[in-house]
């Protein structure tokens, strides 16, 4: 391979698109990735010799930050025990009991290997004990690339411009029905149309078309509809579980699923996933009950002593006040540089989750951040990265802040922005 060969030509050769997940492949902002050698804090240390300040955060589990010392020491003492077992552990029971205490919806969980996973077994799950097929869910809410849900997905999905795949079959998808994200009424149709809905899945705070939060009573109507209409309704926190709040977005809003989905913070930057809920749901799973689903890393050691050294950092600390007040310094000081450039901009935020758009008015559905200005997204996305400064490389993807991003790092970022938003000299 001769040295001029880039990185991502020398990928492209060997990997779909150079990569293993599609939005790393910079397609949403054009452009060739930065390869990363390294991370530790908030900052990236790229193959370049480069160094940038991190705002992927690995889409979401690095809350502590990259290389946060109780995971490193947790997993390393982990790694020594043994990597897989196919047996059950103590430590699987403590992740699964520090989960339930803080998730007070939870009353049984399983572990799987992502969200993916995750999502596709809480289906399953909502589909077995209904005895019912269709379910609904939200344009531009993303749950994992499993077939049925592949249907007007978020993020990777929404940035390639395929709102469905080839090679998922027309049939799958015929009991996926869809609703724009935030109109309650739309649910009520279908529920109208439709008296086999199994599940509404949602994510409550929608985080893979930039961040959406929910209108006020959306939720609480979707609630409402289940009930009615006999449907369990799945939120899907593998992104906002234990990054929004201790009891993730459902403990701020205030509206309970009979499921719940999780992955990224829970396991600590290793794979991992799960799903639990009601008890009675929950006892339908095998071996327990006639629902299968199974899993030979399920359960993982290192992943879980990651996960649980992760949640009893957060346990012990005022981490969430601490992302509060970073991500709302962030919020205001790109706010105050776009009013003074008369760039129209709006940030929508929850905690450390922040969603960009160059957009007047609110963005509450897939089809306000399709009309935002993308366009000057992908340049602001380059001058920043120019300058050392990495977002997500899509306008549909959130930003992570972690714990590792302090003052000096947000006003580093805001005066970034201010020049990557300023008028070309
Ligand atoms: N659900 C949500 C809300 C997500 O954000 C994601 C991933 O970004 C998933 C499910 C899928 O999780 P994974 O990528 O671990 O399979």
């Amino acid at each position: 391979m001769s040295p001029e060969t880039s990185l991502l030509k020398r990928a492209e050769r060997v990997m779909p698109g150079g990569v293993n997940s599609p939005v790393r492949a910079f397609r949403g902002v054009g452009g060739e990735p930065v390869f990363v050698r390294a991370a530790e804090g908030c900052y990236l240390q790229a193959e370049d010799g480069r160094r940038y300040l991190d705002f992927i955060g690995g889409y979401g589990p690095h809350i502590l930050g990259h290389g946060a010392e109780p995971i490193a020491q947790a997993v390393h003492d982990a790694l020594r025990r043994g990597t897989a077992f196919g047996a059950p552990t103590i430590a699987e029971i403590e992740l699964a009991e520090q989960m339930i205490a803080a998730v007070p919806s939870l009353e049984m969980v399983r572990l799987v290997n992502s969200g993916t996973e995750a999502t596709m077994s809480a289906l399953r799950v909502a589909r077995g004990a209904t005895g019912r097929s269709k379910f609904v869910k939200f344009e531009g809410c993303y749950h994992g690339h499993g077939d049925a849900f592949l249907i007007a997905a978020g993020s990777g999905a929404a940035t390639l411009g395929v709102p469905s795949s080839p090679g998922v079959p027309a049939a799958v998808v015929e009991d996926t029905l869809l609703a724009p994200f935030n109109d309650l009424s739309a649910v009520a149709m279908l529920f109208e149309a439709h008296d086999d809905i199994a599940a509404v899945f949602v994510e409550p705070i929608a985080g893979n078309m930039g961040l959406v939060p929910p209108r006020e009573g959306f939720l609480e109507g979707l609630r409402r509809l289940c009930d009615e209409r006999g449907a369990v309704l799945v939120f899907d926190e593998v992104m906002t579980g234990f990054r929004v709040a201790w009891g993730g977005a459902q403990e701020i809003l205030g509206v309970t699923p009979d499921l719940t989905t999780f992955g990224k913070v829970i396991g600590g930057g290793l794979p991992i996933g799960a799903y639990g809920g009601r008890r009675d749901l929950m006892s339908q799973v095998a071996p327990a009950g006639p629902i299968y689903q199974a899993g030979t890393l399920s359960g993982n050691p290192l992943a879980v002593a990651a996960g649980r050294a992760a949640l009893s950092t957060l346990a012990g600390t005022d981490a969430y006040e601490i992302l509060e007040a970073a991500g709302g310094a962030l919020a205001s000081g790109l706010r105050e540089s776009a009013r003074r450039h008369g760039v129209p901009l709006r940030v929508q935020r929850q905690g450390s989750m922040l969603g960009l758009f160059f957009a007047e008015g609110p963005v509450e559905s897939i089809a306000d951040v399709d009309a935002s200005d993308r366009d000057r997204f992908q340049r602001v996305f380059h001058r920043l990265l120019a300058d050392g400064i990495h977002l997500p490389p899509s306008p549909y993807e959130t930003l992570f802040l972690s714990l590792a991003h302090g003052p000096e790092e947000i006003e580093r970022t805001v005066e970034a922005f201010d020049r990557a938003v300023a008028p070309e000299a």
